[in-house]
């Protein structure tokens, strides 16, 4: 056996909880199968840790997130939440996690597998075998920057405004992830900004360059304007590979990506900070669809997406690649066997509910494994 990995789990509200428990499976099976071992924790985020304790992430929580190997996560939010104080907002417990564990590299990448290519609404020849990594800042940048606020001019002229910056430091912090991906996998990096129009956008495209002069000469690197970025995206996705950008344009291109898959319960993603002595990085995980209170407590939730955000957490807080392409390989596989969520439903498929498809994929997996 190889050490433990210390996890936190933080399922959340909503089918937060329903699709967590599909992922137990996953380390249920991985734990007499495979040679690593995983010692869980569970703790409360959103309207949850609300409920029980009046905040929307506890301090006891939030210091076992900041000791854990990896944070894997539900989801948050609730109609029942509205009406709560915006500091205690189901929101409050995701961003506290991101700011104090610095998670300042999202990755969120956009795979569309085979027997899911019906599901874009762009023609199979353009998604078909698609797969590309969206690195997008996440604490800093125009979300952050300072000055922002409303005022009154002495004219009585009323605005509101908001600060994009960037410093050189937090650009290429976050361009090292991009270019080290970039390396394990097809070594071409596009990086976004708009720096026909930003003076912010100049700084980034320089600062990209220099560092990617000075440390990454064997990646292939272009730079790309964010409104064409978009344009090609729907145009001709496959000639990305790792697309690297801001807070602000990576909010809109990964949503864009995102639905080059077309289904919401699909998508993982993951959250990385800076590396420590030893190496290791301070990670969260996470699907990228919300609570679904509309299908809520109903066992209907796809659990693909979190199941797919513990494979990102093998590959990339622990360097289980084998795992983490024997569990990606489960799910092609469960999607091929044709079983559908309602989420993916179509024509000719066979309905299951969450709890079916997590069964059906240790299935996979005790095959693949054989
Ligand atoms: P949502 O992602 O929760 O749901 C959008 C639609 O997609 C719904 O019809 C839902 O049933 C469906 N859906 C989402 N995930 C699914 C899955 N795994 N399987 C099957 N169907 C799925 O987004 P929303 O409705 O805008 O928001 C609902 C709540 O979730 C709100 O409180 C919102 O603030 C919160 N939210 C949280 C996160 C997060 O925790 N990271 C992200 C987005 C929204």
């Amino acid at each position: 056996m190889t050490a433990n990995k210390t996890l936190l789990f933080l399922p959340g509200d909503g089918i937060g909880p329903e699709v967590m428990n599909q992922v137990r499976r996953v380390i249920d099976w991985m734990d007499k199968r495979r040679s690593v071992t995983f010692n869980v924790r569970e703790g409360l985020v959103g309207g949850a840790a609300y409920d029980a304790h009046g905040v929307a992430v506890s301090d006891e929580d939030m210091q076992q997130a900041m000791d854990a190997d990896a944070v894997l996560l539900g989801a948050v939010g609730g109609p029942k939440w509205d009406n709560v104080a915006r500091e205690h907002r189901p929101e409050a417990g995701l961003l506290r996690l991101r700011k104090e564990m610095d998670l300042f590299a999202n990755l969120r990448p956009a795979m569309v597998f085979p027997p899911l290519v019906g599901a874009s609404t762009l023609k199979p020849e353009i998604v078909s075998g698609l797969d590309i990594m969206i690195v997008r800042e996440l604490t800093a940048g125009v979300y952050f920057g300072k000055p922002r606020g409303e005022e009154t001019l002495p004219d009585g002229t009323q605005r509101g405004f908001d600060t994009q910056v960037y410093t050189d430091g937090e650009i290429t912090r976050v361009a090292d992830v991009a270019f080290d991906l970039a390396r394990k996998r097809n070594n071409k990096v596009h990086s976004v900004e708009k720096a026909n129009v930003m003076e912010s956008g100049i700084f980034w495209r320089r600062i990209v360059t220099d560092h990617a002069t000075a440390h990454y000469s064997d990646v292939e690197l272009h730079h790309m304007y964010a409104d064409n970025c978009a344009m090609q995206l729907v145009r001709w996705p496959k000639q990305f590979d790792v697309i690297l950008t801001d807070n602000l344009f990576g909010d809109l291109l990964s949503d864009c990506a995102a639905m080059l898959t077309g289904s919401l319960g699909m998508l993982p993603s993951a959250s990385l900070g800076a590396a420590d002595e030893s190496g290791r990085r301070r990670a969260m995980y996470e699907p990228v669809h919300g609570s679904a209170p509309d299908i809520a407590g109903q066992d209907q939730a796809n659990p693909l997406a979190t199941i797919l955000s513990f494979s990102m957490m093998l590959r990339y807080s622990f360097d289980m690649a084998e795992d983490a392409d024997l569990i990606d390989q489960a799910v092609s596989n469960v999607l091929d066997s044709g079983m559908r969520t309602a989420d993916i439903m179509q024509d000719g498929m066979a309905k299951v509910s969450c709890s079916v498809m997590g069964e059906a994929l240790v299935r996979q997996l005790e095959k693949l494994a054989a």
